[in-house]
């Protein structure tokens, strides 16, 4: 009998530094004060895969998981036993609190009627959003009296800034009526930050902090920059070398057209990886700190690149490909969130 072969390994690949991913969970962790730091790991642990980021996570002492969809918590649940996944949209079914239940996850209740719902549904436990200001989700402050509010047996009470980011009065705000509710809500922790937030200064923190970009290397305040390690790094092999005549066009529609004679490489990775078509023109890929410039428009699953910078390049040479999501520069066209949820699944690490 002869044994199936294994794939070869993919002509990409998605390195995650865990002991950095580690380390600015540590860092967030203390600049939460007396608070704890939580992790969202929604979206796959935002693109960098839950099976690696999770582990990592949980061993440097994280212990609040955030998911956004229910969908989501059997991959998280699975790599902490004793930890805890809370589920951002809440319920909106009967059959969503059985499931919360039966897998131990605490749904986050965003409204009156998913309120009344996981009561109806035997209730327990739970955590309770409410809506400051980036009307998204969460019950209203006005609501906060309501006998469905009274009901729930609420661990975590929550809000969410919008424009951490940014040096704006709505975050003082936003955290001033997080306290106004605390006083007719019952509850037993407080959370508002996100990785911005947490930024803002340890006057945001509460009891616990719910920090998701800063994890995986985004620096969204500058107040992080010396705090952050970057975490992804993305590579590429280079599939075929070629050389173009004056005049000749690379990619779909031909947008660049070769100037003179060149020597072009195609790399495997594309907008199907997340390599986005707003990446490619005025960027480059690199070999060793070289840059070689991308021509005409990414494809598919490829991109060219000049290799005047790198004639000793071949095929099967690595090529590394900026993920710095940190770099501001990058996120011309697209921010820093963007970039990494979009890192496409023949990326992930596996
Ligand atoms: C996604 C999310 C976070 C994490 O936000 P970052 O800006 O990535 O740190 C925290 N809280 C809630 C409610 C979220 O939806």
């Amino acid at each position: 009998m002869t044994e199936p072969l294994a794939p070869p390994p993919p002509t990409l690949r998605l390195t995650v530094d865990t002991a950095a991913l580690a380390a600015n969970w540590r860092a967030l962790d203390a600049l939460s004060g007396a608070g704890a730091a939580g992790a969202a790991v929604k979206a796959d642990a935002y693109g960098l895969g839950v099976d690696t980021c999770v582990p990592a996570l949980r061993d440097a002492g994280c212990r609040n998981f955030f998911v956004a969809h229910l969908s989501e918590v059997a991959g998280v649940i699975a790599h902490v036993p004793g930890g805890e996944v809370a589920v951002l949209h809440g319920v909106l079914t009967e059959a969503d609190c059985a499931y919360a239940r039966a897998t131990g996850a605490v749904p986050v209740i965003n409204s009156l009627d998913q309120a009344r719902l996981w009561t109806a549904t035997g209730g327990g436990r739970c955590h309770l959003m409410v809506d400051t200001g980036i009307n998204r989700l969460g019950i209203a402050l006005s609501e906060a009296g309501d006998p469905a509010i009274a009901a729930l047996d609420i661990d975590i009470l929550m809000s969410h800034l919008a424009s951490a980011d940014e040096r704006t009065a709505m975050n003082r705000m936003q955290a001033e009526l997080l306290s106004e509710a605390a006083e007719s809500i019952a509850h037993r922790r407080l959370s508002l930050a996100n990785s911005a937030g947490i930024g803002l200064g340890e006057s945001f923190a509460f009891d616990l902090t719910r920090p998701g970009l800063a994890l995986y290397g985004g620096v969204p305040r500058e107040e992080l920059a010396e705090h952050i390690r970057p975490v992804a790094q993305v590579q590429a092999q280079l599939l075929q070398t070629r050389n173009l005549a004056p005049g000749e066009g690379v990619g779909y529609n031909a947008t660049f057209i070769a100037p003179t004679h060149m020597r072009v490489g195609t790399v495997s990775i594309g907008y199907a990886d997340g390599f986005l078509r707003a990446r490619g023109p005025g960027n480059a890929l690199f070999h060793a700190g070289r840059a070689l410039p991308i021509l005409g428009k990414v494809s598919m699953d490829m991109v060219v690149v000049d290799l005047a910078a790198g004639p000793d390049l071949a095929a099967g040479d690595w090529l590394d490909v900026p993920w710095n999501i940190a770099d501001a520069a990058q996120q011309n066209a697209l921010s820093a969130y963007e970039l990494l949820t979009t890192i496409g699944p023949r990326l992930r690490a596996r």
